[in-house]
């Protein structure tokens, strides 16, 4: 009942709010102004996605691990953010909601959107134990919820219900997000696993995937491909993680489908959308400390050839191959660039 009204409501917001651009741009003003910006963050192995509002609210889609925590906050920080309006826990894995507590003591949060499903790991009855001790909203949304903030609609497209006995439970009982303005929307994935992906009948067609599970094999299929017909997607996983993410499978499904493919390894992910039209560009972990000192290389995989984070002839994201040191990439048989590697 509460979902329908909010979805009639929203779609008249969207009218009002597709009319005021309008009438903005026959103005001549920018658009900059009401923009949705969803940054998926460099955490290593792990996940954590800062969405800013046309208005300027926030939300925090996990937070990555206890280690990358504080990298999160100082991230949000360099942001200017003060509080945070909903915070999402996709699911109690440590490289989504390691991270909370660090989150919590930095900044105030309006309400907390948790799958429900209950791993009993400490980390877990850290995160839960801090909310409660803070006294913020606490929900458990399920599919067929859906709430507009600040003329962005918001979709729970999963857990349909907790789903047990699968080969990875905590992960297929993850909340999945879809954000739409105006014309361009994003699915936020989480870790959702092909048992999860069958509970849902129908994906929407959607401009921007967060892709499932780190780019593992059972996170995205041919059929979900077609179902949701992405041009960008971008895949949250360390440098040489343990799981060996993105899996070949995945990144080949996704390159067949012929997605503009980011990862978050060296750097953050930002789409930014007018509703209309979208862009994505990477922020190297150089740009963002804004130091002069060179902090990794970049490989070209065809041309064997490595660069610095700033040189101007830097491989499109696909063939690029991250090294911490030139002393790494000369040992993985790459030569550096006559123009930038002094
Ligand atoms: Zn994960
Ligand atoms: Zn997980």
């Amino acid at each position: 009942m509460r979902t329908e009204t909010l979805q009639r409501g929203t779609r008249f917001s969207v009218i009002l709010l597709l009319c005021a651009a309008a009438l903005l741009s026959a103005f001549g003003q920018a658009a900059s102004a009401s923009a949705l910006t969803v940054r998926v963050l460099d955490v290593g192995q792990g996940d954590s996605i800062f969405v800013v509002f046309p208005d300027g609210g926030t939300m925090l889609v996990d937070a990555g691990t206890a280690e990358a925590g504080p990298r999160v906050v100082e991230t949000l920080r360099s942001l200017d953010a003060e509080k945070i309006d909903i915070l999402v826990a996709t699911h109690p894995h440590s490289d989504h909601i390691g991270g909370m507590l660090a989150v919590l003591d930095a900044f105030p949060v309006g309400k907390v959107w948790d799958s429900g499903y209950v791993h009993g790991t400490r980390t877990q009855q850290l995160f839960l134990q801090a909310v409660l001790d803070r006294k913020i909203r606490f929900g458990r949304p399920k599919a067929g919820f859906s709430e507009e903030f600040q003329g962005v609609l918001i979709e729970v497209l999963a857990p349909v219900k907790l789903i047990y006995g699968t080969d990875a439970d905590v992960n297929n009982n993850s909340i999945v997000l879809r954000l739409s303005f105006g014309e361009v929307s994003f699915l936020l994935a989480a870790d959702m696993e092909t048992e999860q992906r069958r509970t849902v009948r129908r994906f929407p067609e959607t401009t921007v995937l967060k892709v499932a599970h780190h780019g593992s094999h059972n996170g995205t299929d041919a059929r979900f491909l077609a179902m949701l017909r992405p041009k960008a997607a971008i895949i949250s996983c360390g440098a040489e993680n343990p799981y060996g993410h993105p899996h070949r499978e995945a990144v080949a499904l996704l390159e067949e489908a012929g997605v503009d493919l980011f990862t978050t390894i060296g750097g953050d992910v930002v789409v930014e959308t007018d509703g209309i039209e979208f862009t994505v560009r990477k922020v190297l972990e150089s740009e963002k400390s804004g130091q002069e000192k060179v902090r990794f290389y970049i490989g070209n995989r065809s041309s064997r050839v490595f660069h610095t984070s700033a040189c101007d002839g830097l491989p499109s994201e696909r063939n690029r191959v991250y090294f911490k040191s030139a002393e790494e990439a000369v040992k993985a048989g790459y030569r550096p660039c006559g123009r930038c590697v002094q």
